[in-house]
């Protein structure tokens, strides 16, 4: 066991140790990226299990996305540790919640809706409101906002005058709708996000037995990226560590980049405040990248503001020299996609793992274009994002037609022809959609839940305690719930597509960063002070997710010929080789680049000129009744055959997790 403990503190440098051999209480690790906080968090866990303190099961360690809870549980077991808790907040609030708080509803868990949307559209026609789709979204969002800053419908009003926020909808009629919300919610009875961690630390509070339970099974609480934790979290937090105030947390208030959401680095920045006598321990050596991505990672959030800037300390790269940082200014976004993914095709030819490579971009919706044109080089993609996958609208309409079919004959065939025949049994064929753009979208859903039927099938076969007959469409659905209630979808091989809010605490070795055109980082929704030092920050966290090699780059204009667009406002005064100089004074932008003249595209099934780059690369424009049929019929004919040899592996995009 020494021998163990030893090799464990072999691999971290003072600092850390410091941090992982705290006597038990509260510890606070506050460092920059890549410093080795996670890996601080981490080798604290090994070493309590190891000394005795504890045996692995009675640790939580809550971290921001399955993915990254995967990954601690992996890094874990190398470690020798197994059996901790290693959640997002969500998933370990749930967890409790199905085992000690049934009886408190009655002996019926509320369902747990996954999406809200609907809820909210309900509300706002109970409100007497006019609204829109975009309305609601609004309204969504803000209401997860205040139930995640434990602000209710009665003090809504009050508290956002009190603290200056601007409502994306008048502060009346949130309160109304939110207070609507809550309504539709109780009688329908289901629960939302927020309610499964306000349930479970009410559960904490007020029933003595759960919270006896709970805390003689959780003694030892972790978590990482603290900074991003909401007023609601950290209530559920304070309902777990009760008075033994056994707790390490480790964060970077840089790295704040979820305010959206109701996150705050408040908590970070006043732990030891709130924990008198707390261990504070502070890291700069950055163990990730390498000295020419750290210098640009400082030179960017040294200029930020507030009060985490005084507390901030340089980073100080430890990794050997690497290739400089390499800046590109490209005519237009579908050229930037094409030679991007050009790139990545290279790299991989030349022996980089597709795996190793990350594409990362400020919204989701910039995501197409590049899994279009990595697709058309061949290299697989890995998409994670806010898009959670089964929030997105054709894939919930794909998966209550499966549902509905499981009572039905369908769930008599073998599964793999079950999903298909189920889907096309609701009218989700290719020549009864009504446009092209909804097409696709629904074919992509088919596909990735094909591909989901085939992984389903397989760890069936490979796992050797489930054995017995295949597994059927009720099976499959279920999965599919389970999934969807811990967002969860499976990871494959590929070039990693992610915004840069999914990219946090990730690194890989080679980085594109994309997309850096002010309007888009900053994006215009950024009109004040703190949002925009929001969007600096979520720059510094894209930066420091490379190993070795970091590309920066954007597109002068959006679409070929479109309005030339500037780079982003915090990398232009540094004057990076290979991005426009800023004017001089009295200088006109003229003088930048100006925008390569497009080749002429003509549709190959009515000869229209392509304008549009999406249009571009499928060669046809989008809904072109002379291509677009036919394609897509083909493309899930091939679909059907390789479905059909039930062995084949279709090069589908999966959707993985995220918070
Ligand atoms: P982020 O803020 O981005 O979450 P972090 O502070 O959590 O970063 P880690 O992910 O723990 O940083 O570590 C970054 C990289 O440096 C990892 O690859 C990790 O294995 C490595 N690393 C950390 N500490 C050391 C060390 N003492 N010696 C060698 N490598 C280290
Ligand atoms: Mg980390």
């Amino acid at each position: 066991r020494d021998r163990a403990i030893e090799q464990l503190l072999a691999g971290l440098d003072p600092e850390q140790r410091e941090a992982v051999t705290a006597e038990p209480g509260p510890v606070c690790v506050l460092a920059g990226a890549g410093t080795g906080k996670t890996r601080a968090v981490t080798h604290r866990i090994a070493w309590r299990v190891l000394r005795g303190d504890m045996r692995g099961q009675h640790v939580t360690a809550v971290t921001f996305t399955a993915r990254a809870a995967g990954e601690m549980r992996d890094r874990l077991r190398g470690l020798g540790v197994a059996g901790v808790n290693a959640r997002t907040f969500h998933s370990a609030a749930l967890r409790q919640l199905r085992y000690f708080g049934t009886r408190r509803f009655g002996g019926q868990l509320p369902e747990l809706v996954d999406s809200t949307l609907k809820f909210t559209a309900i509300a706002a026609a109970r409100a007497g409101l006019q609204t829109s789709r975009a309305k609601n979204y609004d309204l969504t969002t803000e209401i997860e906002w205040a139930a995640s800053s434990l602000i209710g419908p009665d003090d809504y009003v009050s508290a956002i005058a009190a603290i200056g926020r601007d409502a994306p909808v008048a502060a009346e009629d949130v309160a109304k709708v939110y207070a609507a919300y809550i309504e539709a919610k109780r009688r329908a009875g289901v629960m939302d996000f927020a309610d499964v961690l306000a349930y479970t630390a009410d559960l904490i509070d007020d029933v003595d037995a759960a919270a006896d339970q709970i805390r003689s099974q959780y003694r030892f609480f972790v978590v990482d990226e603290y900074q991003d934790v909401t007023p609601l979290q950290q209530r559920l937090l304070d309902a777990w560590v009760g008075d033994r105030d056994d707790i390490t947390v480790v964060g970077d208030a840089s790295q704040t980049i979820y305010s959206f959401t109701g996150a705050t680095s408040k908590h970070l920045l006043d732990f030891t405040r709130r924990h008198p006598g707390a261990a504070l321990v502070r890291l700069v050596r950055d163990y990730r990248s390498t000295p020419q991505v750290v210098g640009l990672a400082n030179q960017i959030i040294g200029e930020s503001k507030g009060r985490e800037a005084k507390m901030r300390l340089e980073l100080i790269g430890q990794r050997p020299d690497g290739p400089a940082v390499t800046a590109e200014v490209f005519a237009d976004e579908a050229e930037e996609a094409d030679m991007i993914a050009r790139r990545c095709s290279k790299l991989i030819a030349d022996g980089t793992s597709a795996s190793e490579i990350a594409v990362l971009y400020r919204t989701n919706a910039q995501s197409q274009a590049y899994e279009e044109a990595l697709s058309s080089y061949g290299v697989p993609t890995v998409v994670t994002g806010a898009a959670r996958f089964f929030e997105r609208a054709e894939v919930r309409q794909a998966v209550v037609a499966l549902r509905s079919a499981a009572k039905t004959d369908i769930a008599q065939l073998p599964l793999l022809e079950a999903v298909p025949t189920a889907l096309e049994a609701v009218g989700w064929r290719p020549d009864a959609a009504p446009s092209g753009g909804a097409q696709r979208e629904a074919y992509e859903a088919v596909a990735a839940l094909a591909a989901l039927a085939e992984q389903f099938i397989e760890h069936h076969r490979a796992n050797p305690d489930e054995e017995g007959p295949e597994p059927d469409l009720d099976a499959f659905c279920a999965e599919l719930s389970r999934r969807a209630s811990e967002q969860h979808a499976p990871a494959v091989e590929g070039v990693t597509l992610a915004s840069l809010h999914a990219a946090k605490g990730l690194e890989w070795d080679v980085v594109f960063l994309v997309g850096l055109a002010d309007g888009t980082l900053p994006t215009t929704f950024a009109r004040t002070e703190a949002a925009l030092e929001e969007e600096r920050r979520l720059l510094y966290v894209g930066i420091t997710r490379a190993r070795v090699r970091l590309q920066l780059s954007f597109g002068l204009a959006r679409n070929s010929g479109g309005r030339e667009r500037r780079l982003c406002r915090f990398l232009a005064p540094l004057g990076l080789g290979g991005f426009p100089r800023p004017p001089a004074p009295g200088e006109t932008t003229a003088k930048q680049r100006t925008p390569k003249k497009a080749k002429v595209l003509n549709c190959s099934g009515c000869g229209k000129t392509l304008t549009d780059a999406r249009d571009r690369k499928l060669g046809h424009c989008d809904d072109c009744p002379a291509t677009m049929d036919e394609g897509l019929f083909e493309r899930l004919r091939e679909w059907r055959v390789t479905v059909a040899k039930q062995g084949g592996k279709p090069a589908f995009t999966i959707f993985t997790d995220v918070t």
